[in-house]
């Protein structure tokens, strides 16, 4: 580890991070020590209830997450860092919309971004104590970010689970920079803010917080649109997804101190006007190749074309508009299963006992055992929605 200098240099050295972090855009930044997090046990509890689905990824790296030491050997201090990516509110809506959460409306990835201005931050750390060692990190790494951004002093968990700040609310991104060099860190913030509000907690409409402060990543509209890739989404949770088919921002979007929260000045977080909100008809007649060439540099790219267009077949099975019904059944030729599937499901939503014959055909030439199983589920689901007018003949 690089010699850390009196008390005084340290001070100065980080106060001239800081300040060349504010001059690069970020909002807030704060240092704490490298150190066993505190809501590690909270952690190990959730990965023990199942909590993280099928984010393997976690649990896989139970042990890195115990200490920043497992990213960055010998790591002394953690520099969190948080950018306000708050934009106006789009002011045209399209009439087949399908909702796209808040952080991806802009151009690119904003994983590039951020890394690109850590790198700059730590860049400067380099030149100041030559011979340290530094590791950025945007949400790739096993590192409890909002833990150490709560003891950096950035904010308290909201019962939403977001970290929270009394002046940006919870619209920002967190990035990190792990260094061996020894920085004087800030106050952890000891205070949280929520009072007795609870409507993070009253307007989820997949019940995914069992109790405040907790998330059930299983039951998130954010998981099962992103991070549920290659499955279908479990048949009682898609008519709470609504419109939502990347994301969801409806515990944010209550949260009164997200309310008061500034306008971001980053040029690339500016809403594009194809991602909020997003044709969900126009989605789900993408080739592969379309979809490559519209989202490859976007955080749409991870669930693919498959997740996306998934997704699109819900929200419009949910959106009670029996115009769709004629995008869904070209859909049900897809060539991906998980599409096929999901535009089955949609059809039982919007469809009438007329077109149960049509998937009783394509019964007879699907080969896949759960777009099958699919295709019985809304028959069955036709036949019930019928049943009221059978008996009053
Ligand atoms: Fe519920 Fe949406 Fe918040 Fe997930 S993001 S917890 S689905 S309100
Ligand atoms: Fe806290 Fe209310 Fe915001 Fe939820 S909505 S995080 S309870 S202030």
């Amino acid at each position: 580890m690089p010699d850390s200098g009196t008390s005084q240099e340290t001070l100065s050295l980080a106060e001239t991070l800081k300040q060349r972090a504010r001059d690069l855009g970020f909002d807030l930044v704060g240092i704490a020590p490298a150190v066993t997090p505190a809501g590690l046990p909270r952690l190990e509890d959730w990965i023990d209830a199942g909590r993280a689905g099928e984010m393997k990824y976690i649990p896989n790296r139970r042990e890195a997450y115990t200490h920043p030491e497992y990213v960055l050997s010998e790591a002394r201090s953690v520099i969190m860092l948080a950018m306000n990516y708050r934009t106006e509110e789009p002011l045209e809506t399209k009439s087949v919309e399908m909702r796209i959460s808040r952080y991806a409306w802009g151009a690119g990835d904003y994983h590039d971004l951020l890394r690109e201005r850590l790198k700059q931050v730590a860049g400067l750390l380099h030149e100041i104590a030559p011979g340290c060692r530094t590791r950025c990190i945007v949400d790739t790494a096993p590192l409890l970010e909002r833990d150490f951004a709560r003891l950096a002093g950035l904010g308290w968990f909201g019962k939403n689970t977001m970290l929270l700040n009394k002046q940006i609310g919870s619209w920002f991104f967190l990035g990190a920079i792990l260094t061996d060099v020894q920085l004087p860190p800030d106050a952890p913030h000891e205070t949280a803010h929520c009072g007795t509000c609870t409507r993070c907690l009253d307007v989820c409409p997949t019940d995914a917080f069992p109790e405040a402060g907790v998330l059930d990543a299983r039951r998130c509209i954010s998981y099962l649109t992103i991070e549920l890739r290659d499955r279908p989404i479990p048949l009682d949770l898609r008519t709470g997804m609504q419109n939502w088919g990347f994301g969801c921002d409806l515990c944010q979007d209550v949260c009164p101190w997200n309310s008061k929260a500034p306008i971001s000045t980053e040029a690339s977080f500016a809403p594009q006007s194809e991602m909020n909100p997003a044709n969900a008809t126009e989605l789900l007649g993408l080739s592969e190749e379309q979809f490559r060439e519209r989202f490859k540099k976007t955080p749409l790219a991870r669930p693919g074309r498959a997740g996306i267009l998934r997704n699109a077949a819900i929200v419009l099975g949910n959106s009670g508009d029996r115009s769709y019904l004629s995008s869904l059944y070209a859909a049900i030729h897809d060539e991906h299963p998980l599409v096929r599937g999901a535009a089955v499901w949609a059809i039982s939503q919007l469809g009438s006992i007329d077109d149960r014959e049509q998937l009783q055909s394509l019964q007879q030439v699907e080969n896949n055992a759960e777009v099958l199983s699919e295709i019985q589920f809304a028959i069955d689901h036709l036949t019930q929605k019928a049943a009221p007018d059978a008996d009053a003949d």
